[in-house]
């Protein structure tokens, strides 16, 4: 279904604006990542235009290779040392009062890189320290001293995207575990004071069940901040989408999820989970 026009509720044209270009000419002065430009993501000009970003560190190549993602796979880079403290001149210079960090997977270093994020967010805390705190980390395997590092480092969100269904994770994340997933996200809940917040893709083949079996893996696991928003295969090498869901239909899983629990949902097509990220303490 790639091939297939999108449908007139995902096509997005916000005009180029000065904000968007002082933060990209900021991202490419001092050599940063961000997640808006390695996953092609829709939003990017009016994030951007808003004066609002997602940083990616850890470097641009990820250690696994999902199928839905755009990020390069392969054998990741060294660490830049400096990156964290460029991370936080950089939110003092937008001003961010809500700085979102997130990376690609490096399960090649022992820690997974969980160092790297709570050094990312001392430096923000030290260069901006009004500014609020979401990190979406990977799953470090599950290695409790790693998540513990992030826990100590005190952001005030942490987030673990399960992205997917049970039944299509050996499909399209072969080497993440649903199970470990949830498991990481019931260890945040029980040892952090964070919000906790997850986000899933609809459009890669999941029935309405199994969409509403996941949220409830999620709640019960002490996620209360959810995002769910649809799937857009990057290219043809990537997976398919199997379905656009309309925008009564986003309604609709919104209304499953809070009734579920959850205290904060943003649903909806363009929802990714780093969109209007601020309003999640807002809840
Ligand atoms: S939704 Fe997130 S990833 Fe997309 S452009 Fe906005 S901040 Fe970046």
């Amino acid at each position: 279904m790639t091939g297939r026009r999108l449908p007139d509720w995902l096509r997005t044209s916000i005009p180029f604006s000065n904000t968007m270009a002082k933060v990209e000419s900021l991202i490419r002065e001092n050599g940063l990542n961000t997640v808006c430009v390695h996953a092609k993501c829709p939003n990017r000009a009016e994030c951007y235009g808003r004066g609002t970003l997602t940083f990616m560190i850890l470097g641009n190549t990820c250690s696994r290779n999902c199928r839905y993602c755009n990020v390069t796979p392969g054998k990741p880079q060294r660490l830049d040392p400096d990156e964290p403290v460029k991370i936080g001149r950089a939110v003092s210079a937008l001003g961010l009062s809500y700085a979102v960090v997130t990376s690609v997977t490096r399960d090649d270093l022992p820690d997974g890189g969980a160092a790297h994020f709570a050094e990312t967010i001392q430096q923000i805390k030290t260069c901006s320290p009004y500014t609020k705190t979401e990190v979406l980390v990977p799953d470090f395997r599950n290695t409790i001293k790693s998540l513990q590092c992030i826990v100590d480092a005190d952001p005030e969100v942490i987030g673990h995207n399960i992205e997917t269904v049970f039944r299509l994770f050996p499909e399209v994340r072969p080497q993440a575990d649903y199970h470990r997933s949830l498991e990481v996200l019931s260890w945040f809940a029980k040892n952090s004071t964070a919000v906790i917040k997850s986000g899933l893709m609809a459009g890669l083949g999941e029935s309405d069940e199994e969409i509403a079996s996941t949220l409830r893996d999620l709640h019960n696991n002490g996620v209360r901040a959810l995002t769910i928003g649809q799937y857009l295969s990057p290219s043809p090498e990537h997976a398919a989408v199997q379905k656009y869901y309309t925008p009564e239909e986003f309604a609709s899983l919104e209304a499953i999820a809070r009734s579920i629990g959850f205290s904060h949902v943003e649903s909806g097509p363009l929802v990714r989970s780093s969109y209007y990220a601020e309003r999640t303490l807002c809840s």
